[in-house]
């Protein structure tokens, strides 16, 4: 059979999972067709530079390392930009796409899910509540930008001021950036410290003095109520926080957290839970369709999802081999995250959230100055994760042999 005749790879998506697919399969493969369907203009960047590009002044356009075309073209893929999936039929293998309002109908013999996720919304009242901003995408960052040069008080030389919602990793690298940037910055968290949910709390603490000591005013153990616009005054707008407090702001940045775009798949009919739900071959519940990236939730990692880069790359490799009929499954290494704030450079390797254990301090390496060290030490004395904090983070290398994925 010639290569025009196979039915196509399709690959939904163009993020780091999309395109790191199509990377890899053609590694493996020059032949077989490829075909992308975006939503996006399918123009590659690493996300993650997202939440350092302020203090780097470096405009949106400027994250783009590689246009939609050149990618199309030096991987040999057939590329339908501004184009959205609207629907899958997996038993005649076809998808129904829509470009510039026109419905086509493409078939697949393979066909990958790399829909990436979606901010979470919290729901707020007042009315300025939806001038509440998320970046999950270029296209994000993009508004967001041109909303804060926009800023009046920005132009009167004052420090103009941005409300995070959010003292996870997203929100507490934005708070660093827009510091950086010179901002005024305001960050909202129920928890009691940043990086809750992923950090001992003396390494938290740090975090918290850290940014605290570039100029972060935290708001812990509350959440922001109501957002309305200001009557008088320089900013904009004024949040109204659960603890009574209320905050003149001109912007507001929510980084509460993602949540896996599973809306194709789950309309299809492919099992999902917190994500699209993929085997150690990456197989859906869908003969033929598989998942990776932000939208999967992976049996290899103990059925969770795993929305980082490190992930991706490992996943995409795996599932390049089986696309290209050259079985494979997929086992994850450690994949120790860094968390991108340099008032406190961290590196993380968070354990499996299952895992019965404590995290135990590394003697030497106590303050912040120094750094911190922690280790996370599973019921029969393993080492499972570990925490490194400023100049500390200088071990990642030897810290990760050290640690059972
Ligand atoms: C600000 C920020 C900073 C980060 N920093 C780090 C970091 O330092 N380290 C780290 O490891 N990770 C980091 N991450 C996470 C990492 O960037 C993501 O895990 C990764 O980029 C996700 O890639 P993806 O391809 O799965 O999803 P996405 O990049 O979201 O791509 C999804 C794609 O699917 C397309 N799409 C969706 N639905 C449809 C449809 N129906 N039809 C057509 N197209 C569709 C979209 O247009 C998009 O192209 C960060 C994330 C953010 C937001």
């Amino acid at each position: 059979m010639s290569a025009g005749s196979v039915a196509p790879v399709v690959i939904v998506g163009a993020g780091l999972a999309a395109w790191t697919t199509a990377r890899e399969l053609r590694k493996r493969d020059a032949a077989v067709p490829i075909v992308l369907v975006t939503q996006d203009s399918g123009d590659f960047y690493a996300k993650p530079t997202l939440s350092n590009a302020f203090g780097q002044k470096r405009s949106p356009q400027q994250l783009v390392t590689t246009a939609a075309a050149d990618m199309a073209a030096n991987l040999h893929v057939q590329l339908h930009a501004h184009s959205t999936v609207q629907s899958m039929d997996t038993a005649a293998r076809t998808l129904e796409l829509v470009q510039a309002g026109a419905v086509q109908t493409l078939a697949y013999g393979q066909l990958v899910l790399a829909t990436g996720a979606h901010p979470i919304r919290i729901p707020m009242q007042g009315d300025a509540a939806n001038a509440v901003s998320s970046v999950n995408h270029l296209d994000d960052l993009r508004r967001l930008h041109a909303d804060l040069h926009a800023l009046p008080a920005r132009a009167q030389g004052q420090a103009a001021t941005v409300l995070v919602m959010g003292a996870g990793l997203i929100g507490c690298e934005f708070a660093n950036d827009l510091l950086s940037a010179g901002y005024a910055v305001h960050v909202v968290d129920p928890s009691p410290r940043p990086l809750a949910a992923l950090l001992p709390a003396p390494a938290g603490e740090q975090l918290r003095q850290a940014l605290q000591d570039l100029g972060v005013v935290w708001h812990f153990g509350t959440t922001v109520q109501r957002l309305d616009a200001a009557t008088g005054g320089a900013q904009r707008w004024l949040a109204t926080l659960a603890n009574g407090t209320t905050l003149a702001t001109d912007a507001v940045l929510s980084a509460v957290g993602l949540r896996a775009d599973t809306a194709l798949a789950s309309q299809a009919g492919i099992a999902c839970e917190r994500g699209v739900l993929v085997d150690a071959q990456l197989q859906t519940s869908a003969p033929g369709v598989y998942a990776l990236g932000d939208c999967a939730q992976y049996a290899s990692a103990g059925g969770r999802t795993l929305p980082y880069v490190m992930p991706i790359m490992n996943a995409a490799r795996v599932l390049a081999a089986n696309l290209a009929g050259t079985p494979d499954v997929l086992v994850f290494p450690l994949m120790p995250v860094a968390v991108k704030t340099p008032a406190l450079p961290i590196t993380v390797a968070a354990p499996d959230p299952a895992l019965q254990g404590e995290w135990v301090q590394d003697a030497e390496a106590t303050d912040a100055q120094a750094g911190g060290a922690w280790r996370f030490v599973d019921a029969a004395g393993a080492q499972r994760g570990f925490v490194l904090t400023g100049k500390q983070t200088a071990k990642r290398m030897e810290w990760s042999k050290a640690t059972l994925p």
